[in-house]
């Protein structure tokens, strides 16, 4: 859900409310108080796992609390009193909201998971208290009704606005009748998505194919099949070779893999992880979210919940959206055809006679790429370095194009000893906030690729941002380097493009602030930064081979740019599915069990930065998506620069 729920109380009433029986009763509850680190960023080294419930049932609370305030004001309603104190209220919920939820996705465990299957449904009838709330809609309205004598600032006006619709969204207008029905409806579709979400994360590590023989592992190279049998042991299966599924369709072996046999497995674990019927299956699941979702928009007067969903959002209307995809799907159906036809006759040139299936899709274009375009992923890998690629290219092009500069700390507590934390300097050297990056993929991180805040930017709160990168990058072997494929480059660019859109945030408002905007522009900052991925300035600075220090030649840069069309079609092809007009979410996950798998958690009640993630690729090598931020969100794509 877009963050639109901000909800504060002045700061008088922060003081008054700061003082709880909680506080007294509980005070090693490191959420209490604000984190005396730098920037306010989460003492991650002091919350125990067990402190978010009752931290989260605290701050709900104290929120309910403040806003229950507000709502009451014996004073005639203001922009002041009303707005600016929803803004300033619920900071203890922010704090526990923001730390759980990162951690929550990229680093779970089943005591995070229990907290959060309680707290979902509790989140949710939270909101529901604050929104249907009728005293507190009654102030909105008055102020809102007469925005235009009130002389606002911009930004004040878009606040405004946005809180009203906001309610009104939410069902403020409804009767007392279907203001319960939707209570419940809410309730129970916060709880399903949760479900979802660590269904997904379950069967994602279930879905991990076990080879026997290592002679199946044909065409891996000696560190993969080293680390396959290092990922059996792992789980107790010495001897054995593990391939653990990445959160895509299409798993990055199959290029590899010369077993058509074994081929086929890895993808079918993969596309069918959670349909096997057993207890991480989501149909289900999915087929109830939709119908509630569908009984959701009926409710608040909405043909269906993509017209409900798209109410904010530039596209408008599920019409707009589908006009969009609509013009895609012809060329990138017929491209798409085409590229078949040339992979097939790979195929047949091997000398191997069958006809091209989804888990042959990979290798064989490969081998298309090869030849058409004489690139091997294995001989660029070198060039991209992951510290490298961080600093010299992802940096080094900030620092080129606004100045701004970084340094590592080691003294901010991280939630994974992988996670690494930089000072982000602005161009006259004052900080402008820090940044956190979280790269490897771990059994327990969410899908994909994703970039979001643990402190949001306000000015009217003092606070500076400090936001995160997540992303599931194949972890080296101890003192290997971490080597990158293209696309994982490109992804590095991407995810920082929105981590720039939040640390540049200069609003009053942290409802408004950052990439706080509407989902289907959240994209342009991480789009536009991907390019300078390939600039030649940058692409030089960055892509030093890692053995022998020299540069990536011109010839290997021109090589990658001329593949970048290949295999691009079938990649729209999967990206342009149009949603469907109630639920898009059974087709996306029998698509694509992996479009679904890093945007199905629940907006909680608090205000917060939503999570950006990438949904990664499904076939292809260059193009990714960017799925909606859950099972039934309607799709919006993202392209690599040409
Ligand atoms: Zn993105």
């Amino acid at each position: 859900m877009h963050r639109l729920h901000t909800l504060y109380l002045g700061a008088a009433a922060s003081l008054l409310f700061g003082a709880s029986s909680f506080a007294m009763a509980a005070p090693a509850n490191p959420f209490e108080t604000p984190s005396t680190l730098p920037l306010q960023a989460p003492p991650f080294d002091k919350i125990k796992d067990t402190d978010y419930k009752p931290a989260f049932e605290e701050a709900m609370k104290q929120h309910l609390a403040e806003v229950e305030a507000i709502a009451n004001d014996k004073a005639a309603p203001t922009f002041e009193n009303t707005f600016v104190a929803l803004e300033k209220s619920g900071r203890m919920l922010d704090r526990v909201d923001m730390a759980f939820f990162g951690v929550a996705q990229a680093n779970t465990n089943p005591t995070l998971d229990k907290t959060r299957a309680d707290v979902a449904p509790e989140l949710a009838a939270h909101q529901d208290a604050i929104f249907l709330n009728p005293k507190l809609f009654a102030r909105v309205k008055a102020v809102y009704d007469k925005r235009d004598r009130l002389k606002l600032d911009p930004e004040s006006a878009q606040l405004l606005k946005v809180y009203y619709l906001k309610f009104v969204h939410a069902g403020a207008n409804l009767s007392d009748a279907d203001k319960a029905k939707l209570r419940e409806i809410n309730k129970e579709d916060a709880s399903l998505e949760t479900t979802f979400q660590q269904k997904l994360i379950a069967a994602t590590k279930d879905g991990a194919l076990v080879v026997d023989d290592k002679a199946q592992l044909a065409g891996l190279s000696e560190g993969e099949i080293a680390a396959a049998a290092k990922a059996a042991a792992d789980r107790g299966l010495k001897g054995k070779y593990l391939i653990p599924l990445q959160n895509t369709t299409q798993q990055p072996l199959l290029v590899s893999l010369s077993d058509r046999g074994v081929r086929e497995r890895l993808f079918d674990n993969s596309w069918t992880r959670t349909e096997k019927g057993d207890a991480n299956d989501t149909r289900a699941t999915i087929a109830r979210i939709a119908q509630l979702r569908a009984e959701k928009a009926k409710l608040l007067g909405y043909p269906n919940y993509a017209a409900y969903a798209l109410y904010n959002q530039m596209a408008e209307t599920p019409a707009a959206v589908e006009a969009f995809l609509g013009q895609l799907i012809g060329p990138t159906g017929d491209k798409a055809a085409e590229e078949a036809r040339l992979i097939q006759a790979a195929v047949d040139k091997s000398g191997k006679h069958f006809e091209l299936r989804p888990w042959d899709w990979e290798r064989y274009s490969e081998q298309v790429r090869k030849e058409k375009y004489d690139l091997n992923e294995d001989e660029l890998k070198p060039y991209f370095e992951l510290d490298r690629v961080l600093k010299d290219g992802v940096f080094y092009a900030a620092t080129q194009l606004y100045g701004i500069t970084f340094k590592e700390r080691h003294d901010i507590p991280v939630y994974q000893p992988d996670v690494r934390v930089f000072d982000v300097f602005d161009k006259d050297g004052s900080q402008l906030g820090m940044i956190y990056f979280d790269y490897f993929k771990r059994d327990n991180k969410s899908g994909g690729a994703w970039m979001s805040n643990f402190v949001n930017q306000t000015t009217l709160l003092g606070t500076k941002p400090v936001v995160y990168n997540v992303a599931n990058f194949t972890k080296p072997a101890p003192g290997e380097p971490a080597l990158l494929s293209f696309d994982d480059v490109t992804t590095m660019f991407h995810e920082f493009g929105h981590a720039l859109h939040g640390l540049f945030a200069t609003q009053k408002y942290q409802t408004l602030s950052g990439t706080n905007v509407a989902r289907d522009f959240v994209e342009f900052p991480s789009q536009f930064n991907e390019n300078w991925a390939l600039d030649p300035t940058v692409l030089k600075h960055y892509a030093i081979n890692y053995k022998t220090g020299k540069p990536i030649p011109q010839e290997l840069v021109d090589k990658i740019k001329k593949s970048q069309t290949w295999v691009r079609a079938i990649s729209w092809a999967n990206c342009s599915r149009p949603p469907n007009s109630t639920c898009s979410g059974t087709n996306l996950t029998q698509a694509h069990p992996s479009r679904t798998s890093t945007s199905s958690r629940k907006r909680r009640s608090g205000k917060r930065t939503p999570t950006i993630p990438t949904c990664p690729r499904a076939t292809g090598p260059a193009t990714s998506c960017i799925s909606g931020q859950t099972v039934t969100r309607p799709v919006t794509m993202r392209i690599n620069g040409p």
